[in-house]
């Protein structure tokens, strides 16, 4: 039993592990979009009383709504279902691009509450600064016990552990102490993320409703570079150092382009967004060019037949292609999720994509592999900030903790 493991200096106190049970339960009720009092005692191998003792609490607090089953059609009476009030906690997103910087809070389920944008400040400091007084005025009377932390998207390289950015060279931001800066005076926990395996997470952990989440998936940030986040049986891949997946920046043109990496022929010189805005620059007469075209536009003439746009796309969508190739190579996954302009602009490159995709390699293995648009589109970094919290502080260790199943003394209740 637990009073046979002594406990360690430091150790959770009493109300986190309170906590902790919380937290276990809201996530199997989130996972199962809805429970039984039943189900709960066989997932969590714990005996009845003592689910009862806890979810008990979680309804007078406000946390748990139990109601009968509606889709319940056997005979018989109806069973009760425990749901989440979708904004019992809440969690805070934050997403630091050159493009757009936006700060949410969001519910359990991930639908944003309020927003928040910061403009684009090259100074580190000053925009990191902008995004802490954000985060600060969008939980400002959101009591602490709703509030689970904040999850920020960091572009380029960064150590996840501490939020410092090593390297975003599109940015211009080198060892810049993010997570210093942020944490200080936010008033909640901050997890960091690069911005590619947020778009994992957030597929992953906000999937159709009823639908089997994605395991094995590679999700695809085409913005200013090229990245990719890389699920493999359910966890996000690191690597040894936290620099994982830079898929963008391997070399698939040999003499080709430098890369701001200081690589040449970089896949995402040739495949990102910026690279489809330079390929339809450099693709239309010198008369016709005037104001430099950004991506949407140029979707929009390749729809209207425009044959500059088209064949910009389409080099892009050859390149893409290639890397789809060699990332379905490498990891044999279920789907290659793409996000930004190529989700929006799939009625026009997807025959292109998956015809130079299926041309270089295997069959055996291409024939199977989906390539999707992301279901977050625009929001999927955000979304998987929101994820990173819910995913850091709901699943936890996934333990019950057996001595804090039982009534505290009364004096503690709140
Ligand atoms: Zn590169």
């Amino acid at each position: 039993m637990s009073k046979a493991i002594p406990a360690p200096r430091g150790a959770l106190k009493k109300s986190d592990l309170r906590a902790a049970n919380q937290r276990l339960l809201l996530n199997i009720i989130r996972e199962k979009q809805g429970a039984s009092r039943a189900d709960i005692v066989r997932l969590t191998g714990f005996s009845p009383s003592s689910v009862t003792f806890v979810v008990n609490r979680m309804l007078r607090d406000g946390l748990l709504v139990e109601a009968p089953d509606d889709n319940h059609s056997q005979v018989g009476r109806r069973p009760f279902t425990l749901r989440i009030r979708p904004e019992a906690m809440i969690a805070v997103g934050a997403e630091i691009t050159h493009l757009q910087s936006r700060v949410v809070t969001a519910d359990l389920y991930g639908n944003i509450l309020k927003q928040r944008e910061i403009k684009w400040q090259r100074d580190p400091r000053i925009m990191l600064t902008r995004v802490r007084d954000a985060i600060r005025s969008l939980t400002a009377g959101i009591p602490e016990e709703r509030l689970l932390g904040a999850g920020i998207s960091l572009p380029g390289t960064i150590d996840r552990s501490t939020g410092r950015v090593i390297a975003a060279e599109h940015l211009d931001w080198f060892d810049v102490e993010a997570g210093a800066i942020l944490s200080e005076g936010a008033g909640v926990p901050c997890f960091y993320e690069n911005d590619a395996k947020l778009g994992a997470l957030a597929e992953r952990w906000f999937c159709e409703p009823g639908a089997r989440p994605l395991e094995t998936f590679v999700f695809v940030v085409l913005g200013e570079g090229l990245g990719t986040g890389v699920m493999i049986e359910g966890r996000l891949l690191h690597g040894a150092s936290g620099e994982a997946s830079e898929f963008g920046h391997t070399s698939i043109v040999p003499d080709g382009r430098r890369c701001p990496c200081g690589g040449i022929g970089c896949w995402e010189e040739y495949a990102s967004q910026r690279a489809v805005e330079r390929l339809y620059a450099e693709g239309i007469p010198a008369k016709r060019r005037g104001k430099a075209a950004g991506v949407n536009e140029i979707v929009q003439l390749a729809r209207q037949g425009d044959a500059a746009a088209s064949e910009a796309l389409r080099a892009a969508a050859n390149y893409l292609g290639i890397g789809f190739a060699n990332l379905n190579a490498v990891f044999n996954p279920e789907a290659i999720v793409v996000g930004d302009y190529l989700a929006s602009a799939w009625d026009v490159m997807g025959d292109w994509v998956l015809t130079a995709m299926r041309s270089r390699g295997p069959q055996r293995f291409l024939s199977r592999l989906r390539v999707i648009p992301s279901r977050h589109g625009h929001d999927s970094t955000l979304k998987g900030a929101v994820a990173l919290v819910l995913s850091r502080s709901l699943a936890g260790t996934g333990q019950f903790h057996a001595d804090l199943a039982q009534p505290l003394p009364a004096a503690k209740r709140a």
